[in-house]
């Protein structure tokens, strides 16, 4: 199947969950990634502001500021993402595509980023994932050397065995849902 045919069937999926449904699985999934070492061990954090129904962020943005950490958004430029560091969750305005983009000028290179967090239309189980379809991720993270670790958020219901892949195509590490937290480059994952 295209990967266009895949986005719509998936974007409807997500786009039909109710806001009760979305903050308790949001929660959850929040709650696994914050409970675990490679949260707590990162100082440098590359977070999202979520649109259309997109996994929340708020509390890993609470959590990450509590504690002392760098949080940074990725902002579009050119072609590509650049990313600026976020102390108050006001400081966003809109953005390309009605995306929240923080408005500051702290710009913070990817190289310094232990942990990305990423969203996405669907992933796989290999750690492939699917965005909207402009590649903005795929170029950011091939532009400038990416030492962290890349980490997926989305629900169960968006994660896929297999999604088609491209050469382009830049591979999670983990994934988390509400159910788990998959380690996409263990050999078990691989089976
Ligand atoms: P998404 O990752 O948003 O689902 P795609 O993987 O389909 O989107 O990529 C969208 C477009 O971005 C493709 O036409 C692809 O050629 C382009 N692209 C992705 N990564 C790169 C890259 N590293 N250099 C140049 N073009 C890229
Ligand atoms: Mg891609």
């Amino acid at each position: 199947m295209p990967k266009s045919l895949i986005r719509k069937e998936l974007l409807a999926q997500r786009h039909a969950l109710c806001p009760a449904e979305r903050r308790l699985l949001g929660e959850a999934i929040q709650g696994r990634l914050l409970a675990g070492s490679m949260f707590r061990q990162c100082r440098t954090l590359g977070l999202y502001s979520p649109i259309r129904n997109e996994v929340p962020t708020q509390d890993i943005f609470q959590a990450a500021a509590l504690s002392g950490k760098t949080i940074a958004y990725p902002r579009v430029r050119d072609a590509s993402l650049e990313f600026i560091a976020v102390a108050d969750p006001g400081a966003f305005e809109k953005g390309a595509f009605g995306i929240p983009e923080p408005k500051g000028d702290h710009a913070v290179a990817i190289a310094a980023i232990d942990l990305l967090i990423v969203p996405g239309v669907a992933f796989d189980l290999s750690g492939g994932r699917l965005g909207y379809g402009k590649g903005y991720y795929d170029r950011a993270l091939a532009a400038e050397t990416f030492h962290g670790r890349l980490v997926g958020l989305c629900y169960e219901m968006q994660l896929l065995a297999f999604l088609p892949r491209e050469s382009h195509d830049v591979l999670m590490d983990v994934i988390v849902t509400e159910q788990r937290t998959l380690f996409t480059k263990e050999p078990a994952a691989v089976l």
